[in-house]
């Protein structure tokens, strides 16, 4: 049955999906004039707001504050017992994702434009130079279309996985039941944040990767330390291997994982936790109907301005490959704001650090040592370790290093490698003088207080000396 379609005047853009990208651009093409749709088909703020960043750095917290609590001696305390309200835990994190939900909505409250559609969009070929854009009952017209549509948990190929209800990046705040055993499907970011979670929550973690090493993409310097140390709070790790198969059983599951060397080993555990990576949400967007055609892992192409092939088609955040990050999103919104609505200088040339929020964190920048010795190039690598540095010390966190890589012809820095206490907050001290094109003597030359962790930061280049 054909389902009534509203016809409306046409828009100058649809922006779909209200990620970190579609939001904030959806308001600023409007306030510059155009008249804009926004359609979401889930919560407002996507990703990041709803299960990702915001919810799992609000439990990191009370996972840290544990921690913290149970190694009360270290610092001369005495704390009897610490008791973990598991869904008192979750129900934070949930009142904090729920101020930032409502932020985005009252920003839409008082005003038809950006008009915000609910329901899943899908585009329907173009006729007259404008798209046509589905969303629920409405077809849409539209001269211009952003595509912010973010990824979805991606399953492996696990023998029985379909029919089981099992953990992923977007279901775990619903999970009230603190696991007795969880088993990780992979060790990317989210297996590391998320086991060190219910390993300080009181779950036992076992953390299962074909790699070599957790973190893949990282130095494998780094990657053993903070294994290391995940190890000494007590999560097994299996590498080299990989989750074959999984069934039920009795109150929880029996997960069979093989090594790459050969050997199969069997765990019951109460929960199985699928962290192997996101896929784009590209394929039911009806991209074929305007000649546009995503990567074979979905991931769409597009040029340093975001344009898709398609003139008129946008895209933005994770589905347009590359970093996939909140503020990366974030800033391809300012890039496409000074596409549609400046001078198009801004593009995806651009310096872009990141975090894992293990405890302790990492902070990344740039080159590591190891890729800029693959690409040829002269470098000097400065190094600091934790231990050094006073207030590591003065808090007792003196575990890891910092790492950075400079360029030996001019001094300017290619990239860094923090492991350590607020190592997600020290990387910016690098990304500025990247940024400026600075060499490292300014930081060294540069005066930081004491004592704090910043030092360090300064001591990583002095080491160069
Ligand atoms: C557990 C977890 C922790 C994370 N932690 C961090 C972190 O600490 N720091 C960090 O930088 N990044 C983190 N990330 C990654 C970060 O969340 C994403 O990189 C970011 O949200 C991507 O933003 P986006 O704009 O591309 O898409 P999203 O934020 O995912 O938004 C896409 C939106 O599009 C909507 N949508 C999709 N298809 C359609 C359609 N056809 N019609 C209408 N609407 C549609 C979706 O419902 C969604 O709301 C984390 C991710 C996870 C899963």
């Amino acid at each position: 049955m054909k389902r009534p379609v509203k016809q409306e005047a046409p828009y100058e853009a649809v922006v779909i999906g209200a990620g970190q990208a579609g939001v904030p651009l959806a308001h600023a093409l409007a306030r510059a004039g155009w008249r804009v749709a926004l359609a979401e088909r889930a919560d407002l703020g996507g990703s990041c707001v709803n299960f990702g960043c915001t919810p799992s750095k609000a439990v990191i917290a009370s996972a840290r504050a544990a921690f913290q609590a149970r190694r009360g001696a270290v610092f001369g305390l005495r704390v009897p017992t610490v008791e973990v309200d598991f869904p008192a835990v979750l129900d934070r994190a949930r009142s904090i994702l729920m101020q930032s939900r409502a932020s985005l909505r009252r920003g839409f409250e008082k005003t038809d434009n950006p008009r915000l559609l609910a329901g899943h969009a899908r585009l329907e070929g173009r006729a007259g130079g404008h798209f046509r854009v589905r969303v629920a009952d409405r077809l849409l017209k539209a001269r211009r279309v952003v595509l912010d549509t973010g990824t979805r948990a991606d399953f492996p190929p696990i023998a029985g996985l379909s029919a089981l209800d099992v953990l992923h990046s977007e279901n775990w705040l619903d999970n009230h039941e603190l696991p007795r055993h969880v088993l990780f499907a992979g060790g990317g970011t989210i297996g590391l944040e998320m086991g060190q979670f219910y390993r300080r929550m009181g779950s036992r973690v076992t953390i299962v990767d074909p790699g070599e090493q957790v973190l893949k993409r990282e130095e494998r310097e780094v990657a053993h330390l903070l294994q290391r140390l995940l190890e000494s709070e007590g999560i097994e790790f299996r590498l080299r291997s990989r989750v074959i198969a999984a069934a039920r059983r009795r109150a929880g599951f029996v997960v069979t994982i093989e090594a790459e060397a050969g050997g199969r080993e069997e765990f019951r555990v109460t929960h199985l936790f699928v962290s192997a990576g996101r896929r784009p949400n590209t394929d039911d967007l009806g991209l074929e109907t305007v000649g546009v055609r995503p990567g074979q892992d979905g991931f769409l192409q597009v040029d340093d301005r975001l344009a898709t092939g398609s003139p008129g088609l946008w895209a933005a955040g994770d589905i347009r490959g590359g970093p996939m990050f909140t503020h990366t999103s974030w800033d391809d919104f300012r890039i496409l704001e000074s596409q549609l609505l400046g001078d198009g200088s801004r593009t995806t040339r651009r310096v872009v650090p990141y975090a894992v929020y293990t405890d302790p964190e990492l902070g990344r920048v740039g080159e590591t040592e190891e890729e800029a010795r693959e690409g040829g190039r002269a470098i000097r690598v400065g190094r600091f370790a934790m231990r050094d540095n006073s207030k590591a010390r003065e808090l007792s966190e003196t575990e890891g290093f910092i790492k950075v890589v400079v360029d030996a012809s001019d001094g300017r820095i290619r990239g860094a490698s923090l492991l350590g206490a607020d190592a997600s907050e020290l990387v910016h001290v690098y990304v500025d003088l990247m940024n400026a094109g600075a060499s490292y003597t300014v930081l060294r030359d540069a005066i930081h207080v004491h004592p704090t962790l910043a030092e360090a930061v300064q001591s990583a280049v002095a080491s160069l000396e």
